[in-house]
């Protein structure tokens, strides 16, 4: 297999040139590269078609869910406010994003067996389901932010 430089097409090792792009293609692959140039195109296809594949967005997402938890629990470990029971509140909220963003196959499967769904074969989330999701996950981490903001401010009133 030979693989082109300019537009990274597959290609036989008998061409010359890219048949899609016309630029003269390099020596073929060894049978090691040639192995990990199918693994790379199967790992891709693999994540183009997992509805449950973490976006970098549900990754910032999570991190984020993380520090608002240990912030939270630090506010309330320090705070002499009367207010640092909102710490709970804000807890809840990250604990519930971070378990949205950063296992949706969980948060689908317990959907499923809480709505009861009866499907032929495994249901698949829609996209408006997998949209919602990242909506509720921000949603949820700008609540926990604005609660845990109010107990800090509280504290330092
Ligand atoms: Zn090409």
């Amino acid at each position: 297999m030979k693989v082109c430089k300019k537009c990274g097409a597959p290609q036989s090792d008998k061409r010359l040139v890219c048949i899609y792009c016309g630029e003269k293609l390099p020596d073929r692959l060894s049978v090691k590269e040639e192995r990990s140039h199918r693994r790379d195109l199967e790992a891709d296809m693999n994540d183009a078609v997992d509805p449950f594949r973490l976006s970098s967005s549900d990754k910032v997402a999570g991190v984020i869910s993380i520090i608002g938890i240990i912030a939270s629990v630090v506010t309330m470990i320090v705070s002499q406010s009367p207010y640092a029971i909102y710490g709970f509140m804000s807890i809840i909220m990250f604990a519930f994003s971070a378990v949205m963003a950063l296992a949706p196959r969980v948060l689908w499967n317990f959907r499923i067996y809480t709505l009861g769904f009866k499907f032929n074969g495994e249901p698949e989330p829609t996209e408006w389901y997998t949209i919602g999701r990242i909506i509720a996950v921000w949603v949820m981490i700008a609540a926990g932010i604005y609660l845990l903001f109010m107990v800090m401010t509280q504290t330092h009133a």
